[in-house]
């Protein structure tokens, strides 16, 4: 079988490797960007000091373990202590997040918001299911409410809390932050970065495998006894097309742009004695990002890779590194707003259509994705191909619901 995949992010390189080992599938790489990797690339500047744009760190987040095993036949993956922090307000000190009962009382309104928790605890009722604001009230109280998700809420998905469903509260555990003691990155699994960077994993990955670079692919359509790709470079045929790029513009936006949000980034260089900018975690650990929620400021999360690439260790010896701010910009598709997400239903249905056209990965199934979700959906759709090729479009719809998943996977 020839197989063209659309994109050399996760995503498109995970099916490709799979496709080829598994089905033994002569497969093509049709890759936009002159390098692969997508949103999971190293960077360096000009001095080779490394940072992400994307993912800084790989973990189990949502219930895909084999990844790890997966990504270290090409990497090695270092164990890092990763601790997020917050600024509630710019007069206030950097504290954990989700945050901690003893940094809270550090705060001047720390007395208020712990009255309004343990009122919230003694009527142990679960919290509100009206939408996000009342979930939050119901289970942090008001006041920790509109510092930690009302301004952010509104800078970075453009939404009032009432308009955004309880659903995704409830699904990122957004309650955790009243928790007391646990704050670490919401993840009790490991987190790993790759020595070397993200890149050498697709140096691996795609070795053997035909990559055409700098291709943009600009339609998709059935053929005589194949399915037909155009780019600017010329046609590609082949016998299916996985296609990892937005599934709106595959379909040429029939049904309206999908919706997404984004960041832009700033990049500074911190010296090695400047590192404790991001401060420490109460016991000892420094920040690797921390969050900014309040309205005033279109920061969203400021990141210091030295922490990430060096570890917590010594950061003071480690010379100097970036330090990356993250701008709301909603020209970057980042994060789908996926309780919006009827349109991308109708898309669903129409690709289904078309048999041997398969979307996948965080922009063809429109999916707030980790990496290890990713690599989960490229392993079920690899499982489920030869029901897929068979079916009629119900049975393919079906099977693409499966493979997108849900938050859980
Ligand atoms: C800001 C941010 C932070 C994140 N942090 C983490 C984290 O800490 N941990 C974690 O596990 N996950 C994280 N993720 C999620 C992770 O980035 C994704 O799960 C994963 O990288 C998605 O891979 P993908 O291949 O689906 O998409 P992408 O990485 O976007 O790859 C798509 C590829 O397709 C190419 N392409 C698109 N259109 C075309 C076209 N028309 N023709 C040819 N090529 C095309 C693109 O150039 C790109 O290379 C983060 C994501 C973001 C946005």
């Amino acid at each position: 079988m020839d197989v063209l995949v659309i994109g050399a992010g996760f995503a498109g390189a995970c099916a490709a490797l799979m496709l080829r080992e598994r089905l033994g599938a002569t497969v093509t790489v049709l890759e936009r960007d002159a390098t692969p990797g997508g949103m999971l690339k190293t960077y360096a500047t000009e001095d080779g000091l490394p940072y992400e744009y994307g993912p800084r760190v790989v973990s189990v987040f949502r219930g895909t373990p084999d990844v790890l095993p997966f990504m270290r036949r090409y990497v090695t993956l270092e164990e890092r202590d990763i601790y997020q922090g917050t600024r509630l307000r710019p007069d206030y000190p950097i504290i954990p997040f989700p945050v901690d009962a003893a940094s809270l009382a550090r705060l001047p309104c720390g007395d208020d918001i712990r009255k309004q928790v343990d009122a919230i605890r003694a009527r142990r009722a679960p919290p509100g299911e009206r939408d996000l604001r009342d979930y939050l009230e119901t289970s942090v109280g008001p006041l920790l409410t509109e510092l930690a998700f009302a301004g952010f809420n509104r800078k970075f998905w453009g939404r009032r809390l009432e308009d955004m469903p309880a659903t995704w509260g409830k699904l990122r555990r957004l309650e955790r932050i009243a928790e007391t003691g646990h704050y670490r990155l919401p993840s009790e699994a490991p987190h790993y970065y790759p020595v070397g960077g993200f890149n050498p994993l697709f140096a691996g990955m795609l070795d053997g495998i035909d990559v055409r670079y700098g291709v943009s692919v600009e339609r998709i359509e059935p053929a005589a006894r194949t399915t037909r790709v155009t780019t600017a470079a010329g046609t590609f045929d082949a016998d299916l097309v996985i296609t990892t790029a937005p599934i709106d513009a595959l379909l040429d936006f029939r049904f309206g742009k999908l919706e997404w949000r984004g960041y832009r980034i700033e990049r500074d260089i911190v010296a090695a004695d400047s590192r404790e900018r991001l401060g420490r975690a109460p016991d000892g650990i420094p920040f690797a990002w921390i969050y900014t929620p309040w309205p005033e400021t279109p920061v969203c999360r400021t990141t210091d890779f030295g922490v990430i690439h060096h570890g917590a260790a010594d950061v003071a010896q480690r010379g100097p590194s970036v330090l990356l701010r993250e701008i709301v910009d909603d020209r970057v598709p980042m994060y789908p707003v996926w309780w919006e997400d009827e349109r991308f239903q109708r898309y669903l249905e129409a690709v289904t259509a078309i048999p041997a056209v398969i979307p996948l990965g965080r922009l063809g199934l429109y999916k707030y994705t980790t990496t290890d979700s990713t690599y989960g959906m490229a392993r079920r759709l690899v499982d489920s191909l030869d029901a897929y090729l068979a079916g009629d479009p119900a049975r393919r719809l079906d099977i693409l619901r499966a493979v997108r998943g849900d938050w859980g996977n």
